[in-house]
């Protein structure tokens, strides 16, 4: 029997009881982006219910910058409180040739409208703290259920699940990640492209390098980025060589905490709702590290899904478009100006690496420049809209 037709004969069963106390919307992913739609709507009042495929959360440190706008869309949410006594704020970013000084930042964060600086901490913690927020509205992931197949009608969602169990929903958001089972069973397309060169990442302990800066290094072999968290350990990004072999030889490297190896993949899904189903996070967008966006842009989807989800279900039908066709737009336009700027930094020509040296000391002192490269970096380069 058909899965939406199961679930009608469910209702039929179920009514008059129970019914008041099912989910309105259910959440297929419990990284940062589901975690924090389900806690954006709890607050507004809608039931959710949230489930995801891993049996345990991650304990990679992943995404490590929770930028300015993140931390204050979940302001009102005490995560932020929490965010910023655990983590570790940049206070400086320098910009390097080839071991040499080219550029130093010291943002005026309040004059670029941040209350915050950009903060550090490992992506496993911001997860943690988001899960235990919503633990305490009563609301706990259920692990280790994934969501299989779905189908959609006028006036709902039906899902399978891995455990065979069936959910019906009236909305589902699909935080599933970058491989998303959603977003491939609704037939999207994910139009982009992918770069052929692993990346390398690694967290490692340095006695020497400052621990409230973070750096770029611009070699001939390609970029190595540098952020301090957690202490002594710092994260080193690059695809050039061993990224400690183009580390000072001032510094002392103790001990190896996570490394890890990725591809690059720019990507944006066709559209970002089809029906009563949305798509938020990595299973939207993926794009390179630089900048620090994607667990953040995540965080905005799902602020944004939340506040149109509870209109939604209030009785304005428009407003699941209007998630896709606001998100739609600045998600892509994050992912183009990210690979810009990543393209640049990656280009390892000569005429590129001279164009760096001439180009950068000459930017590093013009204002508007920065203020505008710093904007991106900390999410305060669009409004975040919910209309
Ligand atoms: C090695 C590495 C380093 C990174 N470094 C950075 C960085 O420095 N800065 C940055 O901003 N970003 C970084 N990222 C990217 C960042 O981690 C992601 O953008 C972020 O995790 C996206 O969050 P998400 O919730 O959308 O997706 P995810 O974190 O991928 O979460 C998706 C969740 O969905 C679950 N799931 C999958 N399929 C199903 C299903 N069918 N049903 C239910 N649940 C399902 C998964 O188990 C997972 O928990 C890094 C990523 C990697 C892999």
């Amino acid at each position: 029997m058909p899965l939406l037709e199961r679930h009608a004969r469910q209702r039929r069963r179920a009514a008059g009881g129970g019914l008041s106390d099912a989910p309105q919307v259910l959440i297929a992913g419990a990284g940062p982006t589901g975690l924090a739609a389900a806690l954006f709507l709890v607050r507004a009042g809608i039931r959710v219910r949230i489930v995801d495929g891993a049996p345990a959360p991650t304990r990679t440190s992943k995404a490590l910058g929770v930028n300015p706008r993140t931390l204050s869309l979940l302001e009102e949410t005490g995560v932020t409180a929490r965010i910023v006594a655990e983590g570790q704020s940049i206070r400086r970013l320098r910009v390097n040739r080839r071991g040499r000084p080219l550029a130093t930042l010291a943002p005026d964060w309040a004059r670029l409208g941040a209350d915050r600086p950009m903060t550090i901490l490992p992506q496993a913690r911001t997860e943690a703290l988001l899960a235990e927020a919503l633990a305490t509205l009563g609301v706990a992931v259920e692990r280790g259920l994934g969501v299989a197949t779905i189908e959609q009608d006028a006036v709902g969602v039906a899902a399978t699940l891995t455990d065979g169990g069936t959910a019906r929903t009236p909305v589902l958001f699909a935080a599933d990640g970058a491989h998303s089972t959603v977003r491939k069973a609704l037939g999207l397309d994910f139009p982009g492209d992918a770069w052929p060169e692993p990346w390398r990442l690694m967290d490692v302990d340095l006695e020497g390098p400052p621990t409230d800066e973070g750096w770029v290094d611009l070699r001939p072999d390609g970029p190595l980025i540098c952020l301090p968290f957690s202490g002594r350990t710092f994260r080193l990004i690059t695809f050039g060589a061993d990224p400690l072999s183009a580390l000072s030889a001032d510094w002392r490297v103790g001990e190896v905490r996570w490394s890890s190896e990725f591809r690059v993949s720019h990507r944006v899904a066709e559209r970002l709702n089809v029906g009563r189903i949305c798509l938020g996070g990595d299973a939207a967008h993926i794009h390179s590290p630089m900048g620090a966006r994607g667990m953040n842009l995540g965080i905005e989807d799902a602020f944004v899904f939340a506040a149109c989800a509870a209109d939604f279900l209030k009785g304005e039908p428009a407003r699941l478009d209007d998630y896709g066709r606001l998100r739609h737009a600045v998600d892509a336009k994050v992912v183009n100006g990210v690979r810009s700027v990543t393209s640049m930094i990656r280009a390892s020509s000569p005429a590129a690496d001279l164009a760096r040296r001439l180009l950068l000391p000459v930017a590093a002192r013009l204002p508007f420049v920065i203020d505008r490269a710093l904007r991106v970096g900390m999410g305060l380069d669009h409004p975040v809209r919910v209309r």
